[in-house]
């Protein structure tokens, strides 16, 4: 048997172009190979069940063997799935691709855009072998009974040549001759590390060894320049291995099993292995689903790393157990994208490309079908482990607030277990907060951006039993304003933004209060030089706290949003304008102030008091500039030498 031909392709040559596409992600020929073989190998089991095979022994070993040699610049792939016959691969591989690639072209033509994606729409995963390779053989014997074993050989042109081969058993051997732009997968690690990347948890067995090459007498290598014996190989390279070879894959990934049979330490160990994270993640959902389409996989929510920026999620989308990509946000609701976690769905193709899952209303109720579950599992939490769901909260946070923003489905299925960390250590919902603290404050909730800055504010609300719910991360800032959108009964003010009721005294003269606060407001105007300075006398409960500084809920959202608009920009004037200093006339300072306000002989001592008293309110509501922390400094020294003197 020796058979020459031209594949029948119009264009000068496929392969180029192939080449060109698939560039960037060249090491998906291994995906490729060791898919075709692994189907090889399941449709010989197939057939054997049914009885259709009977030569071939029922507990037969399948398996797939992976060999490289460095110094032969050759990588092979072995399978003893159903074989084909010379007949086959004329069909399958020469003409079936090529008229795939024929229809590819004529589609494509006019957009020859780097769309890496494609090519498995037209049955060409075989070639891209020849992103790597100069040239390809097949040595194939078909499990039919009697079958003349047949090898293929292409140089990545429009020829092929198909012969006789010595192939004794059943089965595939693909043997690809490495050219320039495949030289990094020579290296055993390289190898592995993208085995490792595609076939982790391919269903047959995968061996990866190093230089003991298959059918060595036939491998030629005349236009292979190299300078070693090849037989003599095993002595530079044969790291053999003393132990029992280990494939590379797990032939039975956990998601598979059925929830109920899994412990908590395969979801923990699996989860290690995969991500190599070996931090235990929080807790898991093993999804499951068969209708309206099918598909498996487990989500965990890992433990939050100190800094947001650096946790990023990995959620590893698998088609019959073959990795096709990572993050895939078509796919995955994009907040879920923070988490960890594998999904098999094997009914999406092996080479997506992102414009036709975008399009896809397949895959649109696939990420509807996975946050319903995410949102489902966190309410069973809420309300069957309470305990762990308080203790989970500060790290499941982003995830909730985040999806909450992105997804008005996701917020209102989640809005009853979403909790708030309060100033008094608890975990409470919106309504157990407002419940509990419905006799200090009617609807509004109180909170802290930043528990030491504030902490003047907190005690004042601590001394008289109340509470604010902590709010310190960049995205509570939009989270609040998203959830005020919906929920309008509640209002939420920074705990420096207005005095509570329960903070003040009742029954005051409030003519005698007019007077002196209008005399206050013009001392200090005059002293601090600012003249739009608002200051606001009140009877305070806490007679231990001087002055506070109130900028309005409304003035400091504004402000920060014009901040995030110009960039940094730092602190407006308009910031300063806004203010109002609050004096505690329950304070004793503050009397005394009053008093002395009016006496001319001490016009000094009063500049120092307001002053100060302006700084210490300031400064625990924010920073101070520089500028007026060194006078804050200076007058701090100069009032204690006073004092000693
Ligand atoms: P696809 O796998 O998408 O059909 P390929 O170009 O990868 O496209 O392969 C074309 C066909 O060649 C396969 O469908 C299969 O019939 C055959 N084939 C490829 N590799 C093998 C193999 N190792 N064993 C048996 N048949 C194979």
């Amino acid at each position: 048997m020796q058979e020459k031909g031209n594949l029948s392709i119009n264009s000068e040559n496929i392969l180029p172009i192939i080449k060109k596409w698939l560039y960037s992600d060249a090491d998906i020929f291994v995906r490729e190979m060791i898919s075709n073989a692994a189907d090889a190998i399941t449709k010989m089991k197939k057939l054997s069940e049914l009885g259709e095979a009977p030569q071939v022994p029922k507990d037969e070993e399948y398996s797939i063997h992976v060999t490289v040699s460095k110094d032969l610049r050759i990588i092979q792939f072995e399978d003893n799935g159903i074989g084909m016959t010379a007949e086959e691969i004329k069909q399958y591989i020469t003409q079936i691709a090529f008229s795939g690639a024929n229809e590819f072209l004529s589609k494509y033509k006019d957009k020859l855009d780097k769309d890496n994606e494609i090519i498995g729409h037209f049955g060409l995963g075989f070639y891209s072998a020849f992103m790597v390779a100069d040239k390809v053989q097949i040595d194939s014997l078909s499990y039919i009974e009697n079958s003349e074993p047949a090898r293929w050989i292409c140089e990545g042109g429009i020829e092929y040549e198909l012969t006789e081969s010595d192939r004794a058993q059943r089965g595939t051997l693909i043997t690809l001759y490495i050219g320039e732009d495949g030289q990094d997968f020579l290296d055993h690690y390289k190898l592995k590390s993208v085995l490792t990347k595609y076939c982790s948890f391919i269903p047959v067995e995968i061996y990866l060894e190093s230089s003991e090459l298959k059918g060595d007498d036939d491998i030629d290598l005349d236009e292979h320049e190299h300078d070693h014996d090849h037989h003599d190989h095993d002595h530079h390279h044969g790291k053999k291995d003393p132990e029992k070879p280990k494939p590379v894959n797990d032939i039975h990934p956990l998601w598979l099993k059925p929830a109920g049979e899994c412990s908590d330490e395969e979801y923990k160990s699996f989860y290690h292995k995969v991500f190599t994270d070996f931090s235990d993640p929080l807790f898991w959902i093993h999804l499951n689903m068969d209708y309206p389409f099918r598909l498996k996989g487990i989500l965990f929510f890992p433990k939050l790393k100190h800094d947001l920026e650096y946790n990023e999620g990995q959620v590893k989308l698998y088609n019959n157990q073959v990795f096709i990509a990572d993050n895939i946000k078509e796919v995955i609701p994009e907040f879920l994208l923070l988490l960890k976690g594998v999904i098999d769905c094997p009914d999406l193709p092996l080479n997506v490309s992102r414009s036709f899952l975008q399009n896809d209303g397949y895959v649109n109720k696939m990420s509807g079908y996975i946050s319903k579950k995410v949102a489902d599992k966190l309410n069973s939490l809420y309300k069957k482990e309470r305990e762990s769901y308080n203790k989970y909260w500060d790290d499941i946070a982003p995830f909730i607030k985040y999806g909450a923003i992105k997804d008005k489905d996701f917020y209102d299925k989640v809005k009853t277990s979403i909790l708030y960390k309060t100033t008094t250590g608890d975990y409470l919902t919106l309504s157990e907060f407002v419940e509990r603290n419905k006799d200090k404050s009617d609807k509004t909730v109180f909170y802290v951006t930043n528990e030491q800055q504030q902490a003047q504010y907190v005690k004042m609300f601590k001394d008289q039993g109340m509470e604010a719910v902590i709010l310190a991360t960049n995205l509570d800032g939009p989270y609040i304003s998203y959830i005020e959108g919906y929920e309008l009964d509640y209002r939420f003010n920074r705990i420096d933004s207005d005095l509570s009721k329960a903070l003040k005294s009742e029954g005051e003269d409030s003519k005698k209060d007019k007077d002196s606060q209008d005399g206050l407001q013009e001392l200090f105007r005059k002293v601090l030089d600012n003249k739009k300075l608002k200051v606001q006398t009140e009877n305070l409960k806490s007679s231990s706290v001087s002055a506070v500084i109130l900028l309005s809920e409304q003035s400091r959202r504004m402000r920060e949003m014009s901040r995030m608009f110009s960039g940094m920009g730092g602190d407006s004037d308009a910031f300063e304008e806004d203010v109002t200093l609050v004096l505690n006339t329950a304070n004793s300072l503050v009397q005394t102030l009053v008093n002395l306000k009016d006496d001319q002989s001490r016009a000094e001592d009063v500049e120092l008091i307001c002053k100060q008293l302006y700084d210490l309110a300031m400064m625990s509501h924010k920073p101070l500039p520089v500028e007026q922390m060194t006078q804050f400094i200076e007058r701090s020294n100069k009032i204690l030498e006073r004092i000693a003197g």
